[in-house]
């Protein structure tokens, strides 16, 4: 309780904003509460100045002025400046209130002291001083309640006991009426600065809500700032080849497609390379992954260096880079890509270590072709497939006639894929005839294919297609099947030669499936030869030994197909498990007239026989070739000179009118 009627005379010290807002309207209220009381005391002085003494009169006054007027001038100075410093606030809210009592003491007793010199008129005149004087200050101190509430008090005591005991009734009544009156102020008072105190908490409060906003308003941009430059870092990431720091695969195509659709709109052409290098892998398998890297980024160097300022350049993945031009005509990009051939042909040092490798580029311009816009990267890789294989090291524009071809792959690949190829497709037969006996022993199954727009379609096109797309197994199968079932209307002592692909032989399941179909054709495996190629050995030489050695050991004959013309070394040939080899037609053709031809032959035929394989010869198209196969001691034939591939019936009839057996009806 007393506690809580002294914290009325106190000034709080727990809420700066408080202190500093109230400094602030008081700031603007004191220097008038001070002129207020030095004007009401002058007046009473002057009117009293000729009956108190001086010292009354002149003395105090004066020196009250002086004090009041340093104390105005200091709070008028104050006004103009704006207080934040709460500390400083409450000490000087601090002094006021100290100041407070100690004035309103001075001024209550002068006036009380001056009331016994005057008549009843002076003394009504002090009593109205201090009345007006103590009611002006109270609203003055209106933001300083404990201030305000230590003048009422103060005055309130000596005016009360003062004109309470002079036994007059009208200053009995005024003492009372200003007491009450003073009473009612202070409470209009307190709910002012009740009101006061809870509108400056309120509008902390705001500012502090306010600033919590601006406070997650700025961490929202932040984190915004962060987030946008880690999504630029990502998309730097993303659209850069983290080897070589050119721009990747992903980036290229983006651009490639903005630019194919600016070429649309304003008829620009556009012409895209890409580069391939050639002899990049033996380097990699020669000297380690980081010499082919360190390979890559010179080259990468290089290539920048060359398409700065006019081409985009790309690393594709791998030992595959593209630039995309935009240029007026398709010269600009054939020069280009000449200068890259020509850079790559340079020889790279690296790691003390000189390699040299090359590069083909496959060119493809939107103003070479119609429709080539949609289709640059394709034709460009067509191109590119073109250069490698007929120049490499150069560069090779797509062209009308590489158009042509591509379309004629495109529908190939499109039989292949609805299968319609199965419905068209059919064998042909190519006799096998053995010089000894005079006699047709084998023919060789040869697939054919008359495709409804593009007609006859050659097995080096449509196999490969097969092959690319993973169809070859099934086509295996299903000529095989068509095969055998043709063998079975021919003499029991005619062989059927088979044809498989290097992925017939890259499995033991596709295998296991073709001698499932030979077993449930009711011919006997032993009638049955199936070739294999060089190509299928050396894709996987484990394999092809474990696959043939499951035909051989389940009676199936295996033969080399095209012997001479791959890369098999005879170790190859004598590692595998074969039954045949067929010497190329390369080495027979000209045999007659070439004696180089001939030894290679004949040293053959001899290898083959000391080998204890059977040797077929392919290719004999003439009189004087056959001649000379047989004085070099070839028994077995195959070739236009026999016979050319037949028709399944013609096969037929072949082997039955001639009772297999002379020459001249086979021919
Ligand atoms: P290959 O197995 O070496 O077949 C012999 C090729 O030489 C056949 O061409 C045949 O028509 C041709 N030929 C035969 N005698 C002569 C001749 O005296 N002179 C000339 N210039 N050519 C001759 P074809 O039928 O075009 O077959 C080409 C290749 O396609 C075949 O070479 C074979 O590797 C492949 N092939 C053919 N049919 C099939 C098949 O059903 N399956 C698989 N996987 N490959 C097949
Ligand atoms: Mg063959
Ligand atoms: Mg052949």
């Amino acid at each position: 309780m007393i506690n809580s009627i002294l914290t009325l005379f106190r000034v709080r010290g727990d809420d700066p904003t408080l202190a500093v807002a109230q400094k602030a309207a008081l700031s603007k209220q004191i220097p008038l509460m001070y002129f207020i009381l030095l004007v009401n005391t002058w007046g009473v002085a002057i009117t009293h100045m000729h009956v108190a003494p001086a010292f009354l009169t002149i003395a105090v006054p004066t020196l009250m002025t002086v004090v009041c007027s340093m104390r105005l001038l200091q709070w008028w100075y104050r006004a103009g400046r704006t207080e934040t410093d709460p500390t400083r606030a409450i000490a000087d809210l601090r002094r006021t209130n100290r100041i407070a009592w100690v004035l309103a003491a001075v001024f209550a007793t002068w006036g009380v002291a001056l009331a016994p010199y005057g008549d009843s008129f002076m003394q009504s005149h002090v009593a109205f001083y201090m009345g007006i004087t103590v009611i002006g200050c109270i609203f003055c101190l209106t933001h300083l309640l404990s201030a305000a509430i230590a003048v009422t008090l103060v005055v309130n005591i000596v005016f009360i006991a003062y004109f309470g005991m002079t036994g007059n009734d009208i200053f009995i009544a005024m003492a009372v009426d200003v007491g009450l009156v003073s009473l009612a102020m202070l409470m209009v008072l307190w709910v002012q600065y009740r009101d006061f105190t809870n509108l400056i908490v309120s509008r902390r409060e705001l500012e502090m809500k306010k600033n919590a906003l601006e406070k997650r308003e700025l961490d929202l941009i932040e984190e915004q700032k962060q987030t946008q430059a880690l999504s630029d870092e990502n998309k730097k990431l993303a659209n850069v080849d983290s080897l070589t720091s050119l721009a990747n695969r992903r980036f290229f195509f983006g651009k490639l497609d903005e630019a194919i659709a600016a070429s649309q709109a304003q008829d620009d052409p556009i012409h895209v390379g890409i580069i391939d290098l050639d002899g990049f892998k033996p380097v990699n398998d020669a000297y380690g992954h980081r010499i082919g890297d360190e390979l890559l980024v010179q080259l990468a160097f290089r290539l920048s260096h060359i398409c700065r300022g006019k081409a985009l350049v790309a690393r594709l993945g791998g030992d595959e880079f593209a630039f995309l031009l935009l240029a007026k005509n398709h010269a600009a990009a054939q020069e280009l890509a000449e200068e890259i051939c020509e850079a790559c042909r340079e020889p790279f040092s690296i790691a003390n270590i000189i390699v040299q490798i090359g590069a083909s580029v496959g060119i493809a311009s939107s103003d070479l072709c119609d429709d080539a816009a949609n289709h640059l990267y394709e034709h460009a890789d067509f191109a590119l497939y073109q250069a490698k294989r007929d120049a490499p090291g150069t560069a090779v524009a797509f062209s009308d006639e590489h158009h042509r071809s591509l379309s004629r792959v495109m529908i190939i690949e499109q039989a292949l894929r609805d299968r319609s190829i199965d419905r068209d497709i059919a064998l042909n037969f190519q006799p096998i005839f053995d010089i000894q006996q005079q006699s047709v022993t084998a023919f060789e199954a040869l697939a054919r294919w008359q495709h409804p727009v593009l007609g006859f379609v050659s097995p080096a096109e449509f196999i490969p297609a097969a092959e690319r797309l993973g169809y070859i197994n099934h086509l295996s199968r299903l000529l095989l099947t068509k095969a055998l079932h043709e063998a079975q209307t021919w003499p029991d002592n005619i062989r059927l030669s088979f044809n498989l692909s290097a992925r017939d032989l890259s499995s033991s399941e596709h295998a296991m499936r073709l001698l499932a179909i030979i077993g449930n054709s009711g011919i006997t495996p032993t009638r049955i030869d199936l070739e294999i190629t060089e190509t299928a050995i050396l894709t996987d030489l484990m394999r092809a030994q474990t696959v043939a050695q499951a035909f051989i050991s389940a009676g199936v004959g295996v033969s080399l197909d095209d012997f001479g013309t791959g890369y098999s070394s005879l170790t190859h040939l004598h590692s595998m498990p074969l039954t045949k080899i067929k010497i190329d037609r390369s080495f027979v053709t000209g045999i007659d007239r070439d004696p180089a031809s001939a030894k290679i032959v004949k040293s053959l035929i001899r290898m083959a026989d000391d080998l204890n394989l059977e040797c077929i010869i392919e290719g004999v198209e003439t009189a004087g070739e056959m001649d000379q196969v047989r004085e070099l001691g070839g028994r077995f034939v195959q070739g236009y000179h026999i016979s050319k591939p037949l028709g399944a019936a013609d096969a037929r009839k072949l082997v039955l009118a001639t009772g297999q057996s002379n020459h001249a009806a086979a021919r």
